[in-house]
């Protein structure tokens, strides 16, 4: 991936910006491409949008290296404009690949264009925060840290959606751990645990 020339952007970008955590990793987020400071440093969400996503993962109780943060493309759009489609479709495999190899249980999208990847055509006021079953993974449309940092109502929103995270979590990781059933003679069987798609938190 370092080396990529599959579009455009590789020609303006400083450093090529993979993503990064743990490869067993059991929560995903996905934003939208590097910034400024992320193509200087190769590092995703290192600018003042990463601060306020730390302050997020602490409301969900998790660590910046307990997670895997990645981008739906991997390199600086000049001026920091939105990626074309064909520099997403060109990035594609990469994160395809991303995916694939860690498969988290919860993947939270955070802004538009990575909700695009699995909720095309939604709007994200419309369905921040639901969690949705998408080839077995669960994916979380969340709204971008740096568009909610700036606003006062998308801050509260966005906070309140991160804090509804462990709680999730904690359901999914019952889902692939069902508790053993009873002796035989012991009782009822214990009720089955429900699907990820049943979960309901809100
Ligand atoms: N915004 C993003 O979407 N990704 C980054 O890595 C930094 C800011």
């Amino acid at each position: 991936m370092l080396t990529c020339t599959e579009c455009g952007l590789s020609q303006g970008r400083t450093r090529v910006v993979p993503g990064e955590g743990p490869d067993n990793a059991e929560v995903m987020f996905i934003g939208e491409a590097p910034g400024f400071n992320e193509d200087k440093q190769g590092r995703p969400f290192v600018g003042a949008a990463g601060q306020f996503l730390e302050e997020l993962l602490a409301e969900a109780g998790l660590r910046r290296d307990q997670v895997y943060i990645g981008n739906v493309v991997k390199c600086r759009p000049p001026n920091n404009r939105d990626p074309l489609p064909t520099e997403i479709a060109a990035c594609k495999s990469w994160l395809d690949g991303q995916i694939e190899l860690i498969h988290p249980k919860i993947i939270v999208t955070l802004g538009r264009f990575s909700m695009a990847r699995w909720f095309p055509g939604q709007s994200i006021s419309r369905i921040h925060g639901q969690p949705a079953e998408r080839d077995g993974i669960t994916i979380v449309p969340m709204f971008h840290p740096a568009a909610a940092l700036h606003q006062q109502a998308l801050k509260a929103t966005i906070i309140d959606d991160f804090r509804r995270l462990p709680r999730l979590l904690q359901q999914l990781r019952q889902v692939e751990t069902p508790p053993k059933p009873a002796p035989s003679g012991a009782g009822p069987a214990t009720p089955a645990e429900p699907k990820p798609e049943q979960l309901s938190l809100f």
